[in-house]
């Protein structure tokens, strides 16, 4: 342990500390090396430096020193004592001593001295920590500024290592430091060049000086190249630093300058401005900034061009030598309208100016765009910033996610289902943040209410600021259908399938109902037929005349009666799926010698109309049930030998793609455009003062005709009618139907009714 020494004279110690200072480089080595020199010659047990420059932390007393600027003093350390020297204590040091260094408001750090010496610090030590605390801290203070000027001087070099030429100059007007173009421009290496005044460089007089120290711009030509000339632009760094900014004007450099600046920039437009403020000269890239070729504009007022916010000559005025910086809207008589920057100096009597784009009023519009497309969209968007919070959304994300109002400020990692969505978003954001934007990305969100799962594949774009840097980020979701919406689609369709099956045994039910009581019917009828013929035959002896008659209207309107329960009966076979198909091939000029057909064309030639059959040469052989086919023909001809007095009734057979169409026309009373849709319809006849028909219908035969069609895959319609002239119906049957299995079965149900 080295045992506190009595404090050294004070000269001793200020010529040690000078003596240090000499010694270190930067202030951080004077101050450690001030750390050591303590410890050892004012017999200290330890010494703690702290570098403030470090953003080391100070504790609460080391703050209190640095804040007075005094040494802080404890003798006699103990339990008692502020928590950071209590530490100390526990370590067994009786007393300690804390130097603030710092200057003019500059902290360089603290030194903490501490000693076991139980007699703790005398008086002495204290004028001397005070004295040694002020030393200090001036020695520090100089060497942070030279370090500092040092530090903008290495600053120079490599931050202008660009084309300008630029100079460091002493406060006594030597040139300390040159950059590489510096060199080059005035044709001098480093030696020549380091120490030189600038007045041995360039045609300066007094004057000029001054105004150079004072800031301004001056001009100067070379005093070696007397053809040269320079802009010299000054910026004070420090006290004892000057900046110089050599820019040439002469014109050999001018136009160099010029086409490097042009190969360099698309984006900018520069331009020369005669005194009268006409364009003297243009760079190229006015075609793809102006759209206008530069060509065309020199010679022109530049004024004229600028729309916003002044004239050039009120920025000029603003100019005053100097330079000037500001927006404006520039329009060429063409459609566009640019807003752009302008910088704009004066020199040698002309102005020099650098038009680029004003990317940050091209970034406001384009925000503004961006809320316009979020507000109008029907995709759901939500804009977040870089942290996750919601900034707004539109009405579609709010219907998705229920988002009530207020919702700005929450989380949007607060509306997803689960951690793994969570991650999701966030890689998201740092992909989109890299790379502009990420799509299809599956996350599990939640509707904010009653926190249902919403499934979505999102889309995250980056809003960039005008850094470029992305600020806020913009969520597009799309809704994925949710496995409960699957099954509420699938519980609707099975819903709708049992409603169809109830509605199908229902009709069948009633079909069969039908079918049941014409059946029943069908017995008595032919009974009281059966009777009412033994009676006219066996009777005849017996009844009056008048009796006989009666019996013939009963018998004759039994047979009426009992062939509407036969075509009633028929109906609901039909539709009860009890008729089964019996398949053969059916050939169209053989149906036409059937007896029903013969007979049905035998009518029509004795109520005086024409009857034609033409089946065309290639019709082929179809697969059908004959005797059903037969009944679609005489329903037909039936009904049009019924609805037409005079002229023809005629049936053409011609072949369609894998089908036969078959055409029955005639020249009668013709049906209603608004009547066609109603006559297939059960039990349906036209109410119209008809011509009376010997037995006419029950308004079934194109029931029938249409139950049987549709048997076989086929279709009937009214092809033409027009009324009084005739109609039309054309039905189609398929070459080779595929019906099923269970409708060509014979049953014995079928037989049984067939027999009847
Ligand atoms: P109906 O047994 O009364 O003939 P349909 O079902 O066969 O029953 O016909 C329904 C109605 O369609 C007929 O009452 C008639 O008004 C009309 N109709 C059918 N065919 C023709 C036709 N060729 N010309 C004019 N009207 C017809």
């Amino acid at each position: 342990m080295i045992e506190m020494q009595p404090p050294i004279p004070i000269a001793r110690l200020v010529m040690d500390v000078l003596k240090l200072s000499r010694e270190s480089g930067g202030y951080r080595e004077f101050i450690s090396k001030f750390g050591e020199y303590v410890q050892t010659n004012l017999g200290i047990n330890e010494v703690i430096v702290k570098d403030g420059s470090q953003s080391q932390q100070f504790s609460p007393i080391e703050e209190t020193a640095l804040n007075t600027n005094k040494p802080y003093t404890e003798n006699g350390l103990s339990g008692y004592s502020a928590t950071e020297l209590i530490e100390y204590s526990n370590r067994g040091y009786k007393c300690c001593a804390i130097l603030p260094i710092s200057k003019d408001g500059k902290v360089f750090g603290t030194i903490t001295m501490l000693s076991k010496d139980e007699a703790g610090f005398a008086p002495d030590h204290s004028t001397l920590f005070s004295i040694a605390s002020e030393i200090v801290s001036s020695e520090a203070g100089s060497k942070y500024e030279r370090d500092k000027s040092f530090n903008v001087a290495k600053y120079f070099d490599a931050s202008f290592s660009n084309m300008m030429p630029q100079l460091l100059i002493s406060s006594e007007g030597s040139i300390i430091r040159a950059n590489k173009p510096a060199l080059n421009c005035f044709d001098r290496n480093q030696k020549e060049l380091y120490g030189a005044k600038l007045s041995d460089i360039f045609e300066l007089d007094k004057q000029s000086v001054e105004l150079l120290n004072k800031g301004s711009i001056i001009e100067a030509g070379l005093k070696a190249d007397q053809g040269k000339s320079f802009e010299i632009s000054p910026s004070r760094i420090n006290e004892s630093l000057l900046h110089l900014m050599i820019n040439e004007t002469s014109k050999a450099k001018e136009a160099e300058e010029r086409s490097k600046l042009i190969d360099r920039s698309n984006d900018q437009v520069f331009m020369t401005l005669d005194k009268d403020l006409s364009i003297s000269w243009i760079s190229s890239a006015s075609n793809s900034m102006f759209g206008i070729n530069g060509d065309l504009l020199v010679g022109k007022r530049f004024t004229d061009f600028i729309k916003v916010p002044t004239t050039i000559s009120d920025i000029m005025q603003k100019l005053s030598g100097t330079r000037y910086y500001g927006q404006i809207t520039l329009s060429f008589g063409n459609d566009a309208e640019l807003n752009a920057n302008l910088s704009a100096y004066k020199s040698s009597g002309r102005i020099y100016c650098i038009i680029s784009k004003d990317y940050e009023r091209i970034l406001r519009f384009a925000q503004g765009m961006t809320d316009d497309v979020i507000g109008l969209s029907n995709d759901p968007m939500i804009e977040i910033d870089k942290l996750g919070y919601i900034v707004s959304h539109n009405s579609a994300a709010e219907t998705l996610f229920k988002l009530g109002n207020g919702t700005e400020g929450t989380q949007i990692y607060s509306l997803c289902a689960d951690d793994e969505s969570r991650a999701k978003i966030a890689t998201s954001l740092s992909v989109a943040a890299n790379n502009g934007y990420i799509r299809d990305v599956y996350v599990n969100m939640i509707e904010l209410k009653d926190r249902t799962e919403v499934p979505c594949v999102q889309t995250v774009k980056a809003i960039l600021d005008a850094n470029g840097r992305a600020s806020k980020f913009l969520l597009m979701s799309k809704e994925l259908l949710t496995k409960r919406r699957i099954e509420q689609i699938e519980d609707a369709k099975e819903r709708a399938e049992d409603e169809v099956k109830k509605f199908k045994a229902e009709s069948e039910l009633k079909s069969q109902f039908i079918y049941n009581i014409s059946h029943d019917l069908k017995t008595p009828i032919t009974n009281i037929m059966g009777f009412s013929k033994l009676l006219l035959t066996d009777g005849s002896d017996t009844l009056s005349k008048e009796q006989k008659d009666y019996i013939q209207i009963i018998y004759d309107e039994s047979e009426r009666f009992l062939e509407l329960v036969k075509q009633v009966l028929d109906v609901a076979k039909l539709q009860s799926g009890i008729v089964k198909l019996d398949l053969q091939q059916v050939n169209f000029n053989e149906i036409k010698n059937n007896p029903s057909i013969k007979s049905l064309a035998e009518a029509c030639q004795n109520k005086g109309l024409e009857f034609s059959w033409v089946v065309d040469y290639d019709v082929p052989e179809i697969t059908a049930d004959p005797n059903r086919v037969i009944q679609v023909f005489s329903n037909l001809i039936g009904n049009a030998i019924k609805f037409t007095e005079k002229g023809s009734i005629s049936i053409r057979v011609s072949r369609k793609k894998g089908s036969v169409s078959v055409d029955v026309s005639d020249t009668g009373i013709g049906i209603s455009k608004s009547d066609i849709p109603k006559i297939f319809k059960k039990f349906y006849q036209l109410k119209r003062g008809l011509i009376k028909q010997e037995g006419s219908g029950t308004g079934l035969g194109l029931s029938i005709v249409s139950e049987i069609v549709h048997l076989h895959h086929g279709q009937v319609r009214v092809v033409d009618s027009d009324v009084g002239k005739g109609t039309t119906f054309r039905f189609t049957l398929p070459i080779k139907p595929k019906i099923p299995k269970k409708t060509l079965k014979y049953n014995k149900a079928e037989h049984q009714a067939d027999a009847i």
